[in-house]
């Protein structure tokens, strides 16, 4: 049978907010018995893509995160969005080390470390920035056996 499922919820871009996110996730995506290794790579994706609202988008005045998870058989789609100032340059932003803010001990990695814990991570600058994110749980299981 076909699972399919979603979740949305929408919180205040403060740091307070981004251990919310990364459980958040992680409880929806219980039901679809993730390993151990998968769940803390959506945590660690989720947690990227929101600290980059709260750090980033916002410069001037406090705004907000929209988070939205959605299920389709074993696949888990993450939509991270704001409505800040976006990105010029996708690009650009997307390599490793690139940080506008070398200042505050950013290392430019939020991205990288995205795209090695997702299968795809894409990203749009349009009314501030989205983030879409998917990975397929499950994919190891024949592996993890195999380990065990
Ligand atoms: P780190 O994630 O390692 O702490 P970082 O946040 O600078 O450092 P990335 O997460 O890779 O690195 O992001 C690269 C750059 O993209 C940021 O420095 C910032 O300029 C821009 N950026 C990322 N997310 C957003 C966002 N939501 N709104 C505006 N700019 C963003
Ligand atoms: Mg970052």
């Amino acid at each position: 049978m076909n699972k399919s499922n979603f979740m949305e919820v929408t919180f205040k871009a403060i740091s307070e907010n981004e251990s919310f996110a990364r459980v958040c996730v992680a409880a929806f995506c219980v039901g679809l018995n993730p390993s151990l290794d998968e769940i803390g790579d959506i945590k660690t994706a989720v947690s990227e893509a929101v600290t980059n609202c709260i750090v980033h988008a916002y410069p001037k005045h406090s705004g907000i995160v929209m988070l939205r998870c959605e299920i389709d058989d074993n696949i888990v789609k993450i939509i991270v969005k704001d409505n800040g100032i976006g990105i010029k340059d996708i690009v650009k932003a997307r390599e490793p080390f690139y940080t506008t803010k070398p200042s505050e001990e950013r290392s430019g990695m939020g991205f990288a470390v995205m795209e090695s814990f997702m299968d795809s991570v894409e990203i749009e600058s349009k009314n501030g920035l989205t983030v879409t994110m998917t990975k397929k749980i499950g994919e190891n299981v024949y592996m993890q056996a195999g380990n065990a």
